[in-house]
């Protein structure tokens, strides 16, 4: 049952950073993440602090300097259809519109996209695990099949969002109001994992409240794309996936960013495939080697070791059509 909160309207940035300051306030967008979690008890809200009203946050349009702005409440369905977004930045319009279905992609905003929380089915269920505060990991030796084989410590989550990994490849830049002030970050370092912080998935503390993403211009010869594994064609998180942005120049790679999803408690940028990209043209052994490279590291769970061999799928047929892209 959804618990009683207050509901109050924020008129503007500096009126959002006030009222979500204030202990159990939370931020409301669209309310597709937020509410779930009310009402299945995941967290408890005194009041929700809803950024509809905020002009500042809306729209997508140039950003000084060149590039893209993208204002934290555009919707999903905004950044899936746009058309600079569609030419120049491919990975981010394929990662909006393999989210959800179409009714949450109009009703999703982007901030919130950034800032769900997990949806392991023990943090959502009714149990009292890590990242709620408690001292188990109900995944470490339960249904484990879809949780972490990267960078996991305590807890296994894996991250939710399909456009973080696609921004983190892209190298956006992520705005931040405050109580201090405003800051702008790479989206990269916006993201925790739980050697970090075991509670909290991002670098927000109370009263912050992120404002807009920043793209760059893309450099001549950029190809960027976003791939999602899933387990049903309908709405469904990602399995595993991949954005990759690559830069090509005279036949080889200048610059490669390679970001996983679905494998990771933050979207995982994998700087050994990138390393065995660079200055190499797109071939069979490049891309195996790449592939290899991005999950060495990786230790399997009980149920979840078949996510290797995914990625490494993933990363070779993805790489092969960004040769011919
Ligand atoms: C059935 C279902 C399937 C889904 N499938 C996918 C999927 O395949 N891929 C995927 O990526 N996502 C998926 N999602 C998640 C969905 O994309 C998110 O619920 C949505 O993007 C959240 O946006 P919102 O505006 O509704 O956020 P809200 O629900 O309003 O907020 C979400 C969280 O972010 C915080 N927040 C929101 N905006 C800001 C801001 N500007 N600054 C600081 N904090 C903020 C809120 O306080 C809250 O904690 C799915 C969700 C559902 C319910």
């Amino acid at each position: 049952m959804l618990q009683k909160f207050s509901y109050k309207k924020a008129s503007s940035v500096q009126d959002a950073v006030a009222l979500s300051a204030a202990p159990g306030a939370h931020i409301f967008a669209g309310g597709s993440d937020l509410l779930g979690c009310l009402r299945d008890g995941v967290y408890e809200a005194k009041t929700v602090v809803s950024l509809s009203s905020i002009a500042e946050l809306k729209g997508i349009g140039p950003k000084p300097g060149g590039g893209l702005r993208i204002g934290a409440l555009s919707t999903l369905s905004e950044i899936a259809g746009h058309q600079q977004v569609k030419e120049q930045y491919r990975a981010l319009a394929e990662a909006a519109s393999s989210v959800a279905s179409p009714q949450l992609r109009n009703q999703g905003t982007l901030g919130g996209n950034l800032c769900q929380r997990p949806r392991c089915w023990y943090f959502r269920g009714d149990f009292p695990c890590r990242r709620k505060g408690g001292d188990t990991c109900f995944a470490e030796t339960g249904e484990n099949q879809f949780h972490a084989i990267l960078g996991w410590d305590r807890c296994y989550m894996v991250h939710p969002s399909d456009t973080a990994s696609a921004l983190v490849a892209l190298g956006a830049r992520v705005t931040i109001a405050g109580p201090k002030g405003r800051r702008t970050i790479p989206l990269e370092s916006f993201f925790i994992l739980p050697k970090v912080s075991i509670v909290k998935e991002n670098v927000l503390t109370p009263g912050e409240v992120v404002t807009e993403i920043l793209l760059d211009a893309p450099p001549p010869g950029l190809r960027s794309t976003y791939r999602k594994v899933r387990e049903r064609g309908a709405f469904d998180f990602a399995t595993a996936g991949a954005a990759i942005a690559v830069t090509v120049v005279e036949g080889k790679v200048a610059a490669a960013r390679v970001v996983l999803s679905g494998v990771a408690a933050a979207p995982w940028r994998s700087v050994d495939a990138e390393k065995a990209l660079l200055g190499k043209s797109l071939d069979n052994a490049t891309v195996e080697a790449a592939a290899q490279a991005a999950v060495k590291d990786a230790v399997p769970l009980e149920k979840n070791a078949y996510k290797i061999a995914m990625v490494r799928g993933i990363l070779e047929e993805t790489l092969l059509r960004l040769a011919t892209a």
